[in-house]
């Protein structure tokens, strides 16, 4: 009995609204809805943890999401701002603003900077936008920008500055060198972005991660590149991983977790279940009931995984130290005013890049 008043003190801040929690997410990014709950499926079972550790999806590092640079050119990038100190490395996660491109947006509003050959857009603005985030970036609108096919696998790619330009680009999701003088490019629309550099010996690398391509291990099988091609030990090794949907907005099939769990045994902590809100269910489960699939998940509920836990996770197993992981905590999905996304356009979306490369004469 000596316990009941203590509970009832602490009743009240353990049942604020979602929202409240959220507020530390970042200045724009709100990535939990309030009205919808959620657990993990990891936590099934067992006794159920604070509410609080239930809804921090997105891994808090310490380090604040950072803001969007405003560069002479208009392009608005995000940096790293841990890596700043780096004199010797050029990086930059580009926005949807600035730029020259028109098939995105809507009739009299500036240009955005899809940098990706999308079919809507004109290829001479997508070339012309590559150069003003070169220049953003690097001071130099001509430095090359050595990009890949990118095919969701798990293929990695060694670039220079002399097959920067080769068209068409090679297949892989992954890209890396140890040459001053050039960008790594990959692009994305709601993926993670991964960018990981080499202190000691000025290598850096550059990984498109879908979900598909995280179940193939691309960022772990690509530090384990940059270990046979540049000789990188892990300690040395810092990473960012860039803006991508994040596990507020992305609901997706059983399947996914079925690949998961082939794969990795913390599998189910990279899920959690959240209610589906949609009234229409709600109201009318006995609808949904019949058309429901043998095996499938129970009606009213979805699975998010966390895409960008996924990521850090692998490039943890690949011996990076956590305080060297950097994320950029900010959902695309969740801010289709600042970054191409896939699912929040509907799929009419352009590309962002994310880029990393040396700085000669350092
Ligand atoms: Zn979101």
């Amino acid at each position: 009995m000596q316990y009941a008043p203590r509970m009832n003190r602490s009743a009240k801040p353990e049942h604020k609204p979602l929202d409240g929690v959220s507020a530390n997410a970042g200045p724009i990014a709100s990535p939990v809805r309030a009205g919808r709950s959620r657990k993990s499926i990891g936590q099934a079972g067992r006794a159920r943890g604070p509410e609080r550790a239930e809804i921090d999806e997105i891994p808090r590092l310490g380090k604040p999401a950072p803001e969007p640079q405003l560069a002479a050119n208009g392009v608005r990038w995000l940096p790293v701002p841990a890596w700043n100190r780096l004199g010797w490395l050029w990086h930059g996660f580009s926005t949807r603003m600035g730029g020259l491109s028109r098939a995105y947006c809507a009739e009299g509003s500036p240009g955005e900077l899809n940098l990706g050959f999308t079919p809507a857009d004109s290829a001479e603005a997508v070339a012309a936008n590559r150069r003003l985030l070169a220049e953003a970036v690097t001071g130099d609108a001509a430095t090359p920008i050595a990009t890949i096919r990118q095919i969701h696998s798990n293929i990695v790619v060694v670039a220079g500055r002399e097959t920067a330009n080769r068209k068409p680009p090679p297949k892989a999701d992954g890209v890396m060198t140890d040459e001053p003088g050039l960008l790594l490019g990959v692009l994305t629309a709601d993926c993670i972005p991964v960018l990981v550099a080499d202190r000691k010996r000025r290598a850096v690398a550059a990984f498109h991660a879908g979900w598909r391509g995280t179940v193939q291990r691309i960022v772990e099988a690509g530090v384990g590149r940059m270990r046979l091609e540049f000789g990188s030990a892990p300690e040395d090794l810092v990473a960012a991983i860039g803006p991508g949907i994040s596990q507020c907005c992305y609901n997706v099939g059983d399947e996914v977790l079925a690949a998961f769990e082939s794969q990795f045994a913390y599998a189910r902590e990279l899920f959690v279940e959240v209610e589906d809100p949609d009234p229409v269910r709600v109201r009318y489960p006995m609808l949904f009931l019949n058309q429901r699939a043998p095996g499938h998940q129970p009606v009213g509920r979805k699975l998010h995984l966390n895409l960008i836990e996924a990521n850090r996770r692998q490039l943890l197993a690949a011996g990076l130290r956590p305080a060297a992981i950097q994320p950029a905590g900010r959902c695309t999905s969740c801010q289709p005013g600042l970054f191409f996304s896939h699912r929040a356009s509907g799929g009419h979306a352009g590309r962002m890049m994310s880029v990393i490369g040396i700085r000669p004469g350092r």
